[in-house]
Parts: structure tokens; C-alpha cells; sequence
């Protein structure tokens, strides 16, 4: 059998995205040893009924030892105090990566943990869904959907394309890109249409009670699209808006001026510029299924 791309790898955290890399590995690679850390008894049991990894523990510096990668796969407010628990554990010659949705705050709160010897790549698979947890992954998860990885100036491009062939291993495609200019793109492409799936749902919760429950039996006409993404992880959500603040707030803008003009042409009755404007969208719908992307 030919060489696995990694002998051991640590899932720093192993909920949807961590669970769904391990079934990667397991289908995929399956002479690599899987090593999963989580906090919560829960979870690192239902990972051993799930039989994803070799071996469980509750502790990051425990799991990245002697590891050749790393996947650090919490919400981003943990980064930080990871990245210093396990910098004295990780291995020369080791990959240190994430999958963390943003990626500035990741080169600002891990890099300066990661000690020389040790090859950083942060990374984003673009691809989730609104579940949680070890039991919600599936190794099919990211199957034609795109990875986004991070070179940075001191990284080996030999590191970042070893990163590149696992992710392509789960069917993903692959891009390189810098970290601001990836969290502009996602700021739009996801973390608003996520801002604007919560308010509408809070909104909607906000109504009076007669109101509040049609609005739940009626809910197919279109609300029902939204509560599916506003039931998405709260404290990864939280995450997210924190640390992309100034690319939210930057599109949250533009979407506000945009939301104006058309209040505007609907107060006075401007049809043209409605229907100019559904028509356009409609389009970018159908070149999103001709992406194989919907
Ligand atoms: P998840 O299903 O909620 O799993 C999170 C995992 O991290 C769990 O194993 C959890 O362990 C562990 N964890 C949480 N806080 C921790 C802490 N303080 N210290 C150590 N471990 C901790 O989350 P996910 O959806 O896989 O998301 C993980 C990362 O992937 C996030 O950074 C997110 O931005 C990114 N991402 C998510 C999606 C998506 O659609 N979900 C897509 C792409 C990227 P316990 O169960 O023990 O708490």
C-alpha cells in the first residue's frame, strides 16, 4: 500500500468539520492514525462509538504530540489559547492548519505561537452546514465545494501543497488567496446572507403571538430558507461577526444603501427597476447551479 499523506493527525476539535475530515481520512487514508481532542466527555464518546479516531483525549498538547498535522477545528475564539498549549507539543517538521471561517484573526492570534520548524497553513473548507457536532459530519461534506489556503511569506510551498492534496483527497477543490482577501469574499458570499437569515428570524420572533405562529405555518413561502441558516452555531456565528468586523460592517453598508433604493422604488412604484433587478439575480442563481455550487 503506498504511503499515507499523513501518519498522524490531531483534530483539535471534531464537530461538523473535524468529524467530517476524520471520515475522509478513515475512507481515504485509512493507514493514517486519527487522534481527536474535544472538551466534552459527550463528544469524545460519541467519536469513539463513531470509531473516528485511534485515539481521544481532552487535551490539545496531548493530541499534538508527535503529530505530522495538525487540524485546529474549534470556533475561533478558542485559537488563541490552543495555539499557546500546544506550541512546546508540536513536532519540527509538523503542519499546523485550521478550518476556521475567518482567516486575519487566525495569522494574528496562532501565528505567533507556531515555533520555527513548523509549517503554517491556515486554511477554510467552504462547505457546512447548519448542524453540529461529531454525529452531524460525513465525509461527503465537502465534495466539489472549494478549499481556501493561506500561504504566508515564511511558508514551505511543499506544506501548503500537502494541505492541498488532503482537501483534494475529500473531493474539494483548491485556491490560494491572502487572508484579508478572504475574509472580504466570505464577509459577502456568507457571513452577511447569515446577518440577514438572524434578523429576519428575529424579527419574525418579535411579532405578536397570533402573527408569530402564521408566520411559522406559512412558513414555505420563503421564511422557512432562512431559519434553516439562522439555526446555525451560535458561538461560531458570534466568532465569525466579531472577528470579521470591519468587512461585515464594510458589506452590511453597501447592503443597506442597496435595501434603501429599493424601499424607494417600491414606495413609488418604480416596476422597472423590481423587475430589472430580479432578473439579474435569477441569473446569478443559474450560473451558481452551472458552478455545481447550489
Ligand atoms: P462544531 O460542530 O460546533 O464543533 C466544534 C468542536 O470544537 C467540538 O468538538 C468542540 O468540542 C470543540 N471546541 C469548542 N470549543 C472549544 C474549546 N474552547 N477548546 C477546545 N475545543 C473546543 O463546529 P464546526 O461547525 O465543526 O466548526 C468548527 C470550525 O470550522 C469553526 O472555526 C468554523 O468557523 C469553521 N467552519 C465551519 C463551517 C460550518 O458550516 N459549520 C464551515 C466551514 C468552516 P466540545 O463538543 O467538547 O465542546
Amino acid at each position: 500500500m503506498s504511503q499515507p499523506l499523513f501518519h498522524r493527525v490531531a483534530l483539535i476539535g471534531i464537530g461538523l468539520i473535524g468529524s467530517s475530515l476524520a471520515r475522509v481520512l478513515r475512507r481515504d487514508s485509512p493507514a493514517t492514525e486519527i487522534v481527536a481532542c474535544a472538551r466534552r466527555a459527550e463528544t469524545l464518546a460519541a467519536v469513539e462509538r463513531l470509531a473516528l479516531a485511534d485515539v481521544t483525549t481532552h487535551d490539545p498538547a496531548e493530541a499534538a504530540e508527535g503529530a505530522d498535522l495538525v487540524v485546529i477545528a474549534t470556533p475561533l475564539s478558542a485559537y488563541a489559547e490552543i495555539g499557546r498549549h500546544i506550541a512546546p507539543a508540536l513536532k519540527q517538521g509538523a503542519i499546523l492548519t485550521d478550518v476556521g471561517s475567518v482567516k486575519e484573526v487566525v495569522v494574528r492570534d496562532l501565528g505567533p505561537h507556531v515555533p520555527e520548524g513548523v509549517h503554517f497553513v491556515p486554511g477554510h473548507p467552504v462547505a457546512g452546514t447548519e448542524h453540529s457536532g461529531p454525529e452531524a459530519g460525513f465525509a461527503e461534506l465537502f465534495r466539489d465545494r472549494w478549499c481556501i489556503l493561506i500561504p504566508l511569506p515564511e511558508t514551505a510551498p511543499e506544506a501548503v501543497a500537502n494541505i492541498g492534496r488532503m482537501w483534494e483527497m475529500a473531493g474539494m477543490r483548491v485556491v490560494t488567496m491572502t487572508a484579508a482577501h478572504h475574509d472580504r469574499v466570505l464577509a459577502m458570499t456568507s457571513h452577511l446572507p447569515h446577518l440577514i437569515a438572524y434578523t429576519i428570524v428575529g424579527t419574525a420572533t418579535n411579532l405578536e403571538e397570533s402573527l408569530k405562529s402564521e408566520v411559522i405555518a406559512f412558513s414555505a413561502s420563503g421564511f422557512r430558507d432562512f431559519t434553516r441558516i439562522a439555526a446555525s452555531d451560535p458561538v461560531m456565528w458570534r466568532d465569525i461577526f466579531l472577528n470579521n468586523r470591519e468587512a461585515v460592517l464594510d458589506v452590511l453598508q453597501r447592503f443597506s444603501e442597496d435595501l434603501t433604493a429599493l424601499q424607494r422604488a417600491i414606495r413609488w412604484g418604480e416596476g422597472d427597476t423590481l423587475q430589472e433587478l430580479f432578473t439579474r439575480t435569477r441569473a446569478i442563481r443559474r450560473s451558481i447551479i452551472e458552478a455545481k455550487q447550489a
